[in-house]
């Protein structure tokens, strides 16, 4: 499936995309690091490759996106990853979150409602070579239990409400991060679980996600 080089170029406009993450607000070096190594061109279709550093989103199929750059930078940073941290995305899409996650953590987790997505990023991301990523086809909102408690959980999808399920497979200390709200644009939060029965609720920047939608679709 990666049949495309990874050349000086690429490598040249990744850089620059990097430069403007920085500038327009993202800190975090680790993340920085790990989407100037990761070739975004592999995680788009055809059509999309000569757009790939661009700062913005695509079309993937199924009627989904890969997210915008910053938006990936943003979410993952609000996720304050440490190396030894087990993640759960919800929305694995193309799975370069999950890529970006798995440069940073030691064990990623991702869910898709769409088979067919799912089962090409799980090819993609085997054939890349990341051990440390498992794909999982089905409804995220009810999370993946097995393997709970996370560190972190991403949801990259618009989400209509909180769902409670994700909250309890937080680990105390555990952050999720989520897109909230059904109009056109969504705010974002980060949840943290300060204690078993407390949360604490930051906001950031609103976003325009696609919807997080119940069901998982063959
Ligand atoms: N993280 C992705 C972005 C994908 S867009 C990337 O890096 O490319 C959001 C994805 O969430 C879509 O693929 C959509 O199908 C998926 N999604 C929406 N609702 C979902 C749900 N309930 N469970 C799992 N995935 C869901």
């Amino acid at each position: 499936m990666v049949q495309r080089p990874d050349t000086y170029r690429h490598k040249g406009m990744r850089k620059k995309l990097i430069a403007q993450l920085a500038k327009k607000g993202i800190q975090d070096k680790r993340v920085l690091e790990a989407m100037e190594r990761i070739p975004r061109h592999w995680y788009l279709d055809e059509a999309f490759v000569k757009f790939a550093y661009d700062d913005t989103a695509f079309k993937i199929g199924a009627g989904q996106t890969i997210s915008q750059p910053y938006t990936v930078a943003f979410q993952t940073e609000l996720l304050q990853l440490k190396p030894t941290d087990s993640v759960l995305e919800i929305g694995t899409g193309s799975g370069y979150q999950a890529a970006v996650l798995g440069e940073l953590v030691s064990k990623v987790y991702t869910i898709e409602r769409h088979k067919s997505l799912s089962d090409k990023a799980r090819k993609l991301l085997k054939q890349l070579g990341y051990t440390n990523i498992r794909c999982f086809f089905g409804d995220g909102f009810a999370g993946l239990p097995a393997f709970a408690p996370y560190d972190g959980i991403i949801i990259t999808a618009a989400a209509p409400e909180v769902p409670q399920t994700l909250l309890d497979q937080l680990k105390v200390g555990g952050r999720l991060v989520i897109p909230l709200g059904e109009g056109d644009t969504q705010q974002m939060l980060r949840i943290t679980r300060v204690a078993e029965e407390e949360y604490k609720t930051e906001e950031f920047d609103r976003f325009k996600f696609v919807p997080m939608l119940k069901g998982a679709v063959r």
